[in-house]
């Protein structure tokens, strides 16, 4: 490791803890984002705290970054608002939130707007429900603390600052029958972290991020393992999308050989719409390695190095 990996592996440890300061000791607590997720992962997650990882570290401080730049624009719009607002439970105050943007809609403050923010790579065309399930414990929790005409909407507020997108999932409205779950499940989740019962599981997309993956129920090694419904919707997605791209590819297949046979191997032209350009690219040689290693095993060894290897991911569709 590098002078400079080292002073930063620190560093940014550090700015991160800070970053986080206003959410105090998360083990004696159980927060809006803990109830979205997985019950098991929250509950150990309080029990074993886990050391993020530098990239995990950045990504949080990519969210921290997101808002604040949000908070400057709302700032310069002169929107009323306040930014990493608590609000606990008024029976169980280890539940509680913290609000990332609470708007104020007029003087009386008798509307009032939840923002949930989340900076992601790629805006997905529907919210994720655990996002929904925060923002629901969110609108819930500051309801129970407010008078009964007061009027509370949200909205999941996702960014992508790579891509320099936003998007806006507005018009919820906070629901005792989905807010009376969610408490419940954040009762058991504090049960199990204070190990009066072992908490449940609730597989996700995030169980690709979860420290505690090995070990878990909903992840048997080796067997069939039912699907949460979030996935199988992803695999089936994903298939459509992957049969539409084979159709694309063979469509531009047979364009690419009609524009071709026009152009022959060197053409140029440009028209007010778009250039089209063929080239023809000369014979080579490639070097055969399975015949080379077979041949010339000292050879191959010295002109071969390690490659990472990667995740493949296969998704077919069975036989009728
Ligand atoms: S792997 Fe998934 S289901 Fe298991 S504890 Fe982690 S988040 Fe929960």
């Amino acid at each position: 490791m590098s002078k400079l990996d080292s002073f930063l592996a620190n560093a940014i440890q550090s700015h991160q803890k800070q970053l986080s300061s206003h959410l105090g000791d998360r083990t004696l607590y159980v927060g809006a984002s803990d109830i979205a997720g997985c019950p098991r992962k929250a509950a150990l997650g309080k029990q074993v705290p886990a050391n993020h990882d530098i990239k995990t570290l950045l990504r949080f401080t990519r969210g921290h970054v997101a808002q604040s730049m949000y908070a400057e624009f709302f700032r310069t719009g002169g929107v009323n608002f306040e930014e990493e607002v608590e609000v606990r439970h008024p029976e169980c105050p280890e539940i509680l939130c913290h609000i990332d943007f609470l708007f104020y809609a007029n003087r009386e403050n008798k509307r009032l707007h939840v923002v949930e923010m989340k900076s992601t790579s790629g805006i997905p065309e529907e919210p994720y429900s655990s996002w929904v399930d925060q923002l629901h414990v969110q609108m819930g929790l500051l309801k129970l603390n407010l008078a009964d005409d007061v009027e509370i909407g949200g909205s999941v507020l996702v960014v992508d600052l790579n891509a320099g997108e936003y998007r806006e999932f507005n018009s919820y409205k906070p629901n005792a029958l989905v807010f009376d779950h969610l408490i419940q499940k954040g009762e058991h989740i504090l049960a199990a972290m204070r190990g009066e019962c072992e908490a449940k599981t609730e597989a996700s997309f995030l169980c690709g991020y979860c420290q505690f993956r090995t070990g878990c129920s909903a992840h048997p090694i080796g067997s069939t393992a039912v699907l949460p419904l979030e996935i199988h919707q992803a695999g089936k997605a994903y298939l459509e999308l992957n049969a539409q791209k084979k159709t694309i590819e063979s469509q531009l297949n047979v364009l690419k050989d009609d524009l071709l046979s026009y152009t022959g191997g060197v053409f140029k032209s440009i028209t007010d719409e778009f250039s089209i350009v063929a080239t023809t690219v000369g014979e080579s040689v490639t070097v055969d390695s399975k015949k080379l290693k077979a041949s010339f095993p000292d050879i191959y060894a010295q002109v071969t190095k390690p490659k990472a290897g990667f995740v493949k991911l296969e998704i077919k569709p069975l036989a009728e």
